[in-house]
């Protein structure tokens, strides 16, 4: 397994294409907009590594026998399904933000089920070719980015009848080496700092989207393959300070990118779906499920960082005591452990696949993202209820070092003999960074739009078994019947 050290050090060894700000960036690990998620993807290689949280962060391969990093690991059973939980809870309490390492991971732990499944039903060798991209990505411990959101175009058209047939990613040409692929995957997580990109088809497919029924890896660095970094409301504090940030160390969600595929060639040793529509469902419903299983976790252990967060402003606030404060602060923690408690009943209550994986159940995994899309904003509401005004009019770390002005931001911002002016402005900005715009939209978005989590309970549901339930009742006879 590599160290946190040894996971930036070698991001240093790849030549990306990456743009950000209309400017090629040669070195994404010292660039100050980058640099941050580096560090919270870090976390993923350091948990791994430490004796307090190994025992979480990795697990023993089931193809080699050797301890691996568990962000490679495919779950053999219910343990490793609670533990993949709690694994992440604490990195979301360590970062406060998207450590983005979990896309990949379930990219991988989806895609050895389906080829798996696809051998089985069609005599076709994906999950061969699968397994030994594996134990690469598990003996290396590389990071892999899940690629899965197409740009989709006109949402009210399939892929092939697009007014542009590249607003999937498809095949372009099949040669006797390998395959040439273009198209673009949208809001990738953690793509400018993973060593491979794993790409997986976003939708279920009908034979006429053949050619888009692809999935493929390809090293982060490939020829062809281009990264654009996207922006983030207040990013321009990363390169002017670090105190106005408000999580320097982590930055704000994960650091997306769009990535581009620009005829890129892939050779058939890594390409691990090829035209099969047939198998596209189960593949976005397994990984929806698997990763819809996580949010419920990292986002619980983000929002007790947003809790501590908000204690503490109360308490400098000489307010903590007050009964309406305490209230909100108990309905914090109750919202963020009914989000938790979701992610470990759909580990807990977990099935066997064929191919001996544990998958978690599916419909406790989408209610439970569900629920982080509705009670991630309800939590930084009550927070910036506590919190009050200032985190929102705060002046900027440079006035502190304005020997005018400083001394009275000083002492304005002091509010009791005990309180550190400083410490305060610090907490009200690390409040700001995660109540805005950009993780509000990522707990509703990521893992897909809440919509999508409905879609799969409704389909899921047994109505007519719950009617009967109700008929069963009525038509009982009472006692004095
Ligand atoms: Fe992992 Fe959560 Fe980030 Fe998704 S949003 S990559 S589950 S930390
Ligand atoms: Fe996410």
């Amino acid at each position: 397994m590599m160290t946190a050290g040894q996971y930036i050090e070698s991001l240093r060894q790849q030549k990306k294409e990456v743009y950000f700000m209309g400017e090629r960036v040669e070195n994404v690990v010292d660039h100050p907009a980058m640099r941050p998620h580096i560090n919270a993807a870090a976390v993923t290689y350091q948990l791994a590594t430490d004796p307090e949280f190994a025992h979480l962060a990795s697990a023993i391969s089931h193809l080699t026998g050797r301890r691996i990093n568990r962000w490679t690991h495919i779950p053999q059973n219910q343990e490793d399904l609670v533990k993949k939980t709690m694994m992440l809870r604490v990195a979301g309490q360590i970062t406060g933000t998207c450590f983005q390492r979990c896309v990949g991971m379930d990219g991988l732990i989806t895609l050895y089920t389906v080829t798996w499944d696809m051998d089985r039903k069609l005599g076709t060798d994906y999950h061969e070719r699968f397994r030994k991209f594996l134990i690469e990505t598990q003996d290396n411990d590389y990071m892999t980015d899940g690629a899965m959101t197409d740009p989709k175009g006109d949402r009210s058209k399939r892929p092939s009848e697009q007014h542009d047939p590249d607003l999937y990613v498809r095949v372009v040409e099949k040669r006797a080496d390998g395959i040439i692929v273009r198209g673009a995957k949208m809001h990738q997580t953690g793509a400018i700092n993973s060593h491979q990109i794993l790409v997986m088809p976003g939708m279920g497919m009908t034979p006429a989207d053949q050619d888009y029924a692809v999935s493929f890896a390809v090293p982060a660095d490939e020829k062809g393959v281009i990264y654009v970094f996207g922006r983030q409301v207040n990013d321009s504090r990363k390169w002017e300070g670090s105190i106005d940030q408000g999580n320097a160390r982590y930055g704000v969600v994960g650091g997306e990118a769009l990535i581009i595929f620009d005829d890129v060639f892939v050779p058939w040793e890594r390409v691990f779906m090829c035209g099969e529509t047939e198998f596209t469902g189960t593949l976005v419903d397994r990984f929806a499920s698997y990763h819809r299983q996580n949010y419920g976790a990292c986002k619980a252990g983000n929002l007790d960082v947003l809790i501590g967060a908000t204690l503490a402003v109360a308490d400098m606030h000489g307010v903590v005591k007050a009964g309406h404060v305490r209230e909100k602060l108990a309905e914090m923690a109750h919202l963020v452990e009914t989000m938790y408690s979701g992610a470990l009943a759909c580990s807990y209550n977990c099935s066997q696949l064929d191919c001996g994986v544990a998958f978690v159940d599916p419909v406790l995994a989408n209610s439970s993202k569900f629920n982080t899309a509705r009670y991630y904003p309800e939590v930084t509401r009550l927070a910036q209820d506590i919190a009050g005004g200032f985190i929102a009019t705060l002046p900027s770390e440079k006035e502190l070092e304005n020997p005018r002005v400083s001394p009275f931001i000083h002492k304005y911002y002091k509010t009791g003999e005990q309180v550190d002016p400083l410490e305060r402005i610090k907490m009200g900005r690390l409040i700001e960074n995660m109540t805005g715009a950009t993780p509000i939209v990522e707990c509703m978005h990521g893992a897909g739009s809440p919509q999508a989590q409905k879609v799969v309970i409704q389909r899921s549901i047994d109505w007519q078994s719950k009617r009967r339930l109700a008929e069963a009742i009525v038509h009982a006879p009472g006692d004095g019947e």
